[in-house]
């Protein structure tokens, strides 16, 4: 019940902060990863264990193991034994995690979790650690310790706010981003992030679709779309010589609010006659190899690369995804680039140069989108999204990441007649997390879910009750597959929906049949209709 969930007692810890003994409890951790999936990623120790089990069966030099791997890891990473070092433990970033203000854990305060990590750095990697030891901030690594960091580092969506509020730019989830990396090397890993990884690997997108099933999904989408507006739709895929490659997450041709998203995309390309083809093999934007090792990353990185060589395009084109483009922006040139192979992305439709993509070759949709718009390509009708009064939640990472923040915007804007912001501090870089993300999306950790979700689930509920807002705009797909949930249980009454999906509302297409209903199939609200078509009279 809300109620009870809300019920937040900040309580300090009884013992010493640094006894690492977690009581797992269910509702707050992940399933561990099948053995079938490490195997297929060529991970190490398979094996089969759960979080509550009391023997993780790990490896029997699991100690040296770690050592070897954080000392490879510092050396490797220069940003990680900064951040190791640099800390002054002011506290700016305490109350700035959503886990922590929905928990009051203080071990979810983003310096006390990178202390976990930190504690054994000292013992192990520095002078006075190895002196003094305990004295000197130090500590022994045990199996507690694992399961401490299992804990704690798979109650951090890697979301980056704390690092916002940081005097010294200390990036707590490069720290989370490193304990699961280490976890990872003895074998301890979790099935929701695993499991897309090894599908993704495998096949090409996070369930394992196979190219006829992928094939069936677009045609399915394109069949509706022509029924919406009794034009053709074709969707073109490992199409060579294209001059895009678009990639979107999969969620978008699977997942509902995500496959409204899609239609929009679709009604797009057509509109504007893009030269674009898809691909069945790079048919997923997502990479959880982000969620668990710097390997998997680049691997998953590296297919949609291989596929715009082999199908021969200029440049690529992103969809509403977002840990997509953190991997873009902050990994992929030093993982895979420069991608020389491509040109620099020019639009066909206005020509405008994205320099900002002269590296990766990759555009954000919403970049391409805004850009239309601002040169006026596009004819829309913003009343045919009068049935929503929209707020946007600032997905983290195109974000924090890569700091995408007025494009979404100024797509809504033109599409949609009612917008309104949630407070200054809970949006654009200080934006709250979904709860959800970095691979904890998972029904057996929902409790933390709704727990990390409520500060975001707080600021939509102050928009629901000052504006009447009964839509949450996003453009993220693991947003769009755990915002449903969050406000069912906080805010109820308040929707979903990806940003191209109102586009593909509002946008007027030449040549479309008279449209009587969103792409939801709800109808427009009455006299929106009304007006529509009057003005449609007037105008002919
Ligand atoms: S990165 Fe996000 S989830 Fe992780 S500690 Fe910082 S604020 Fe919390
Ligand atoms: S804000 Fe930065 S320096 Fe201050 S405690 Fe947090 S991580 Fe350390």
């Amino acid at each position: 019940m809300p109620e009870t969930l809300v019920q937040i007692e900040p309580k300090p810890p009884h013992g010493d902060w640094r006894d690492p003994h977690v009581e797992f409890r269910k509702g707050s951790i992940c399933y561990s990863a099948a053995p079938k999936n490490l195997t297929a990623l060529g991970l190490p120790n398979p094996r089969a264990w759960q979080p509550l089990d009391s023997d993780w069966k790990l490896p029997p030099d699991w100690k040296r193991i770690i050592l070897d791997g954080m000392k490879e890891r510092l050396q490797k990473y220069r940003s990680f034994r900064l951040f190791m070092d640099i800390c002054v433990r002011c506290g700016a970033c305490a109350d700035k995690c959503h886990f922590y203000l929905g928990s009051s854990d203080p071990k979810n305060m983003p310096v006390a979790r990178a202390e976990l990590m930190r504690s054994i750095y000292r013992r192990y990697f520095t002078l006075t650690g190895r002196i003094f030891g305990a004295l000197a901030g130090g500590r022994e690594l045990t199996e507690d310790v694992i399961k401490e960091w299992f804990y704690y580092f798979y109650q951090c969506t890697e979301c980056r706010r704390c690092s916002v509020f940081c005097p010294y730019g200390i990036d707590t989830a490069e720290i989370t981003m490193m304990g699961r990396e280490l976890l990872n090397l003895i074998g301890c890993n979790t099935n929701w992030v695993l499991e897309p990884a090894a599908n993704c690997f495998r096949v090409g997108n996070h369930l394992g679709i196979q190219p006829h099933g992928f094939k069936d999904s677009l045609d399915f989408a394109a069949d509706e779309a022509a029924e919406i507006t009794g034009l053709d739709f074709e969707v073109p895929i490992n199409r060579k010589g294209a001059e895009v490659l678009f990639v979107m997450p999969s969620a978008d041709y699977f997942g509902t609010p995500h496959y409204y998203t899609l239609l929009g995309y679709l009604m797009l390309f057509r509109e504007i006659g893009l030269d674009y083809t898809v691909s069945a093999y790079a048919s997923e934007g997502g990479n959880f190899g982000l969620f668990s090792s710097h390997e998997t990353m680049k691997r998953l990185n590296a297919k949609i690369y291989e596929e715009a060589k082999r199908l021969g395009v200029k440049w690529i084109l992103g969809g509403e995804c977002g840990h997509m483009w953190r991997v873009l922006h902050q990994y992929m040139d030093t993982m895979n680039g420069p991608a020389d192979f491509l040109e620099v992305p020019v639009s066909p439709i206005t020509g405008t140069v994205f320099e900002n993509a002269r590296s990766t070759k990759m555009v954000h949709i919403c970049e391409f989108t805004a850009d239309l718009i601002h040169h006026g390509k596009l004819k829309l009708d913003p009343r045919r999204n009068d049935r929503w009064i929209a707020t946007y939640h600032d997905s983290c990472n195109p974000a924090r990441a890569m700091g995408l923040l007025e494009e979404p915007r100024s797509i809504l804007r033109a599409v949609c007649r009612n917008f309104h912001e949630m407070p200054e501090n809970t949006i654009r870089e200080q934006t709250f997390c979904c709860g959800s993300g970095a691979g904890l999306g998972t029904d057996e950790n929902l409790e933390m879910r709704l727990r990390g979700g409520f500060p975001r689930a707080n600021a939509v509920k102050y928009v629901k009750e000052r504006h009447g807002v009964n839509l949450l705009t996003c453009i993220c797909a693991i947003d769009k597959a755990t915002l449903p949930t969050l406000l069912e249980y906080w805010v109820p009454g308040v929707e979903v929906a990806g940003v191209h999906e109102l586009l593909g509302n509002a946008l007027v297409m030449t040549g479309e049949k008279e449209r009587v209903a969103d792409l939801r199939g709800e109808p427009f609200q009455t006299e929106t209709q009304a007006a529509i078509t009057v003005s449609e009279a007037d105008h002919a």
